[in-house]
Parts: structure tokens; C-alpha cells; sequence
């Protein structure tokens, strides 16, 4: 059996070396604050437990996830690191977050009553812009209050206050974090004293100093991705870590004018060779992508011709000696000559965090 047919017919390639280097690239350039990586949504599809366990062996501090249910995931699969979970419903039972030595995010009265009467330790989110969750300026002073009262009588364990930039500029950011600090600052006139600030996440925390406090939140940077297009991660060094790819299931010489996939947007200009790739928008390729979007087969990039369907593709080799089972690379790491998730996401009209997110389907997931 060849190399080539040893490989999944679909694969989704996990880097867990390249995402403990991004961390491990990440912690000083931030350091002294503390180094949360945000493994929600199942590590923004690169696997929730290998994402932790890399992150980890890279030196993060803190784990943190939208939902509790993806926390205590992580708990029962023997992830000891501190964890925040900050996403709730109004059923939410954080007793089990208690019991497990998770952190909840509070984001309201509700909330804070409810964490406090199940023990949980709580980080008080406050919304500074985003208009997201978070306690708005009008009712922080009636919560503010209340978490004094709790922690005084009841016990309320307040490890941290935190909040999210919009990244819509820098200088609102910046705004934002002033009101940040109005909201730290009313806290510790009632007595009230956080050991954790939190606000930035990859973009600011890369690109804002100011914003670092006492830890940030890193996503999509540990993924080794652009948070925006203005915070370029690679002069980091940093590395992606997902790669996808398959293997060629179809390959056919085609003469010039013949129309491609459904609906014909695309007719060959000239005779060429067309390779089908068995991967489609089932699997999380955005069937927006088609016609912009390109792959790399043995380090040379093809374009994306016609409508990308459920299950497949269609790529104009060319020329190119192109044989069924070669593999061909969406995206992973262009330092290898393959489109990266930024190039799909312009591709498809949409940012890098939804390309790697969505990705899934029938691929098989290999880490390395
Ligand atoms: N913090 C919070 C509250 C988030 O919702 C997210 C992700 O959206 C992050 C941090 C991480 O963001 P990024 O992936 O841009 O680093």
C-alpha cells in the first residue's frame, strides 16, 4: 500500500506539536499576564482534548469554553488546568461546576444568584461595548452590590472580572477597556477584589498591550490563524495547526468549452485535466468558496472550478501530472505551498474561524 492510499480517503490533520508551539510562542509575548486558551467548540474544530493537552504542554495557564457541558467534558477526561466556562442558559445547574472545580462567567443577577447558592467560583462578566453578554453599565451597580453582600455572607468565591472587545478599532478597544476599569474599579470600592482581569482576546492580545491585565483569552491564535487580517500571525512564527486534505477519486482530460459541475458557472477555456476531490459542503466546505478557492497538489496550487457540491469538487490541473489518489490540500500551512483557512475564508466571504469550525463531515481526524 502506498503512502497515499495509507491516508484517510478525507482527513482533517491536527498539529498538536504546532499548536504547543504557538502556545508556547504566545505565553512570553504576553507574559506577565496569564495565558487562557479557548477551546470552545471543540477547539474550534480541531478536537477539544488534543487542543487542551497541546495547549497545555505549551504552558497555558487556563482552559476556557463557551458552554459548561464543554468544561466538564474536559474535567472527566482528566484535564486538571483551571477552567472557565462563560456561555449559560437560563437552566444552566452549576453544581456540577462546583463539584468539578470549574469557573462560571455571570453575566447577570440570575446568574450570580444561582452560582453563589451551588458554591461555584465566579468571574463577573460585564458588557463594556460588545452588547453581548455581560452586567450593562445601568445594572452593575445593584450587582455589584449584591456580590459584596454574597461574598461577605454567603461565601461567594469571586476569582475574576472579565469582558470582550468588539476589535472594531483600536481606539475603541481602548475605550472599552477604560470602561473596563470603571467597572473594576466601582467592584474594589465595595470591597470586592478579583485576582483575575481579563479582556483580550488573540486580536488585542497580540496587537494591545494595554489590554493584557492580568491574563487573556487566545483562540484563534493558538490555531495558528489570523484573528484579522490586521494582526498577521505568521511573522509570529505561529503555525497552523489543522490541515485538510484528500485524496483525488477522479481524474479526466476534457476538451476546451465544457461546462463544470452544476449549473455551468465555470466552462474549461481551453483542453485540460480536471480532478475531482471528494470533499463538499456536507463536510464543511463552503459551497460559497466556489470559483475562488484553490488546492495544492504536490505543493502546487489548482483553482476551484465550478460549484462545489455535497460531496465534491472539481480542481483544473492543467497540465500538471495529476493521478488519482494524489492528495490534494485545502488548507493548511502555505509554508508548504497550500492555501491557508484565511485564503478559503475570502474565498467564501467569510473569516477563517468559520472555515476551520465548520469543517467535518465524513473527514477523519488524524493528529500528529
Ligand atoms: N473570549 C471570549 C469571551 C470569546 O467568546 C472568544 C471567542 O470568540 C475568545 C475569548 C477567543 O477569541 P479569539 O479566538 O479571537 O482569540
Amino acid at each position: 500500500m502506498s503512502a497515499a492510499t495509507a491516508r484517510p480517503l478525507r482527513e482533517i490533520r491536527i498539529d498538536a506539536e504546532a499548536l504547543r508551539h504557538n502556545v508556547a510562542t504566545l505565553k512570553p509575548l504576553v507574559a506577565p499576564a496569564l495565558t487562557m486558551v479557548v477551546v470552545k467548540a471543540d477547539a474550534y474544530g480541531h478536537g477539544a482534548l488534543v487542543a487542551a493537552r497541546a495547549a497545555l504542554g505549551g504552558g497555558a495557564d487556563w482552559l476556557g469554553t463557551a458552554d459548561l457541558d464543554e468544561a466538564l467534558a474536559l474535567r472527566a477526561a482528566g484535564i486538571r488546568a483551571p477552567l472557565l466556562a462563560w456561555l449559560h442558559g437560563p437552566d444552566t445547574d452549576f453544581g456540577p461546576a462546583a463539584e468539578a472545580g470549574v469557573d462560571v462567567g455571570v453575566s447577570s443577577l440570575d446568574q450570580l444568584e444561582r452560582a453563589a447558592a451551588a458554591g461555584a467560583t465566579v468571574h463577573l462578566k460585564f458588557d463594556t461595548g460588545l452588547s453581548r453578554n455581560g452586567i450593562q453599565a445601568d445594572d452593575a451597580p445593584a450587582v455589584i452590590a449584591r456580590v459584596a453582600e454574597l461574598q461577605r455572607d454567603a461565601g461567594l468565591r469571586v476569582r475574576g472580572v472579565f469582558s470582550h472587545l468588539s476589535g472594531t478599532s483600536p481606539e475603541e478597544d481602548l475605550a472599552q477597556l477604560a470602561r473596563f476599569e470603571l467597572a473594576v474599579a466601582a467592584l474594589a470600592e465595595a470591597g470586592v477584589h478579583p485576582e483575575l482581569r481579563h479582556l483580550a482576546a488573540s486580536a488585542a492580545a497580540i496587537a494591545l498591550p494595554a489590554t493584557r491585565l492580568d491574563l487573556v483569552r487566545i483562540g484563534i491564535a493558538s490555531y495558528g490563524l489570523s484573528p484579522d487580517p490586521r494582526v498577521p500571525v505568521d511573522v509570529l512564527g505561529l503555525r497552523p495547526v489543522m490541515e485538510v486534505s484528500a485524496g483525488i477519486a477522479h481524474v479526466k482530460r476534457v476538451p476546451a468549452g465544457e461546462g463544470v459541475s452544476y449549473g455551468y458557472i465555470h466552462r474549461t477555456a481551453a483542453p485540460t485535466t480536471l480532478a475531482l476531490v471528494p470533499l463538499g459542503y456536507a463536510d464543511g466546505v463552503p459551497r460559497s468558496a466556489s470559483g475562488g478557492a484553490s488546492v495544492a497538489i504536490d505543493g502546487v496550487r489548482h483553482p476551484v472550478v465550478g460549484r462545489i457540491a455535497m460531496d465534491q469538487f472539481v480542481v483544473d490541473v492543467g497540465d500538471a501530472p495529476v493521478a488519482v489518489g494524489d492528495r490534494a490540500v485545502l488548507w493548511g500551512d502555505p509554508a508548504t505551498g497550500a492555501p491557508s483557512a484565511e485564503d478559503w475564508a475570502d474565498a467564501a466571504g467569510t473569516i477563517d474561524y468559520e472555515i476551520v469550525t465548520r469543517v467535518g463531515g465524513r473527514a477523519a481526524r488524524t493528529v500528529v
